[in-house]
């Protein structure tokens, strides 16, 4: 059934994280310098702790300092703006992630806007989204750009493809959409109100899904070998009442028809941490005037 490339996410995740740990071992051994990341989560939402528990991991197997900060789900906006603010003045803390979503007495934005722009390395502060949007050098967000790394390794030089990425998210469609711009293509965002999406979709080398829409595109949908990134994540129920994890695009139809595609599992999802990684080894060089290595 499977005609197009599987572009392997889990496989260039482990090498970005080995060529991480590689740095910080050079970091601490050239300039007594660990990064350390502090991840914050307020809250017991079961996926988010999940999240923050690999986070934790993957940052101490990398060889950096992991600070976590779990806060109650009662923890006023306030209390939060001060925990943030401290992790700001604190020298051995360089990246600083406050798990998402927040709960509802929280205002995210009010948060982001707090965390100083060079300690953001989720990417999600004006200053960097600003920064992003005008061919800047500030904090990238983790899963576009997980997702900018895979099509290089896959298609090289992106220039005057045709690019269509579903979704305007700020954390995925929009970032995903400027450092397409900035790799030259010809970049379409489509979103709920797109007219004749599929029509869209179908003109595109490279189609980009970020809905969370179970498996809502189908091989129709794809130009005959495009290269397919799904972001999607989406749990549904299985055979004998198992869950199990499916992307945006339909892979079977799409992997008949596409020229290379991501699955779900395994494809962008590994790539997010593995750039949290890699920003907060960037964040700790430019925090200490050291220059930041290729990764
Ligand atoms: P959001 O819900 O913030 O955005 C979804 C976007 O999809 C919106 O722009 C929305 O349009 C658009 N959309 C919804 N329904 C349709 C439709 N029927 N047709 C066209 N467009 C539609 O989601 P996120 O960007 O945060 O996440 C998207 C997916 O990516 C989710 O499955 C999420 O779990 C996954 N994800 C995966 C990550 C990873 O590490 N792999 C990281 C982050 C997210 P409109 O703006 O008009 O409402």
């Amino acid at each position: 059934m499977t005609d197009a490339k599987i572009i392997d996410g889990k496989a260039f995740a482990e090498g970005l994280r080995l060529r991480v740990a590689d740095s910080v071992a050079t970091l601490k051994n050239t300039h007594g310098l660990t990064p350390g990341l502090a991840v914050v989560l307020v809250g017991e939402d079961p996926a988010s702790q999940v999240y923050t528990r690999n986070k934790a991991r993957q940052t101490s197997e990398a060889g950096m300092k992991s600070f976590e900060h779990k806060l109650d789900v009662e923890t006023s906006q306030s209390d939060l703006l001060a925990l943030i603010s401290q992790l700001n003045r604190d020298a051995a803390v360089n990246g600083i992630l406050v798990q998402l979503p927040l709960p509802s007495q929280i205002d995210s934005q009010a948060v982001i806007a707090a965390i100083d722009p060079a300690k953001d390395v989720d990417g999600f502060h004006v200053v960097n989204s600003g920064l992003l949007a005008t061919g800047g050098d500030g904090m990238v967000p983790c899963t576009p750009l997980g997702c900018l790394m895979l099509l290089k390794d896959t298609l090289g030089d992106l220039a005057g493809l045709d690019a269509v990425i579903v979704g305007r998210s700020n954390i995925v469609g929009k970032p995903m959409a400027a450092l397409l711009v900035g790799e030259s293509c010809t970049v379409t965002i489509a979103h709920s109100r797109t007219r004749d999406l599929l029509a869209v979709c179908a003109r595109a080398d490279i189609l980009v899904a970020a809905v969370g829409r179970p498996e809502m595109i189908g091989g129709s949908w794809i130009k005959p070998g495009a290269t397919v990134i799904d972001v999607g994540i989406n749990r549904i129920d299985a055979d004998e009442g198992r869950a199990k994890l499916v992307g945006d695009v339909n892979f079977y139809e799409a992997s008949a028809v596409a020229g290379a595609i991501t699955p779900v599992p395994g494809g962008v999802g590994p790539m997010t941490i593995a750039c949290l990684l890699r920003n907060t080894v960037i964040a700790a060089c430019r925090q200490n005037e050291i220059a930041a290595p290729a990764l």
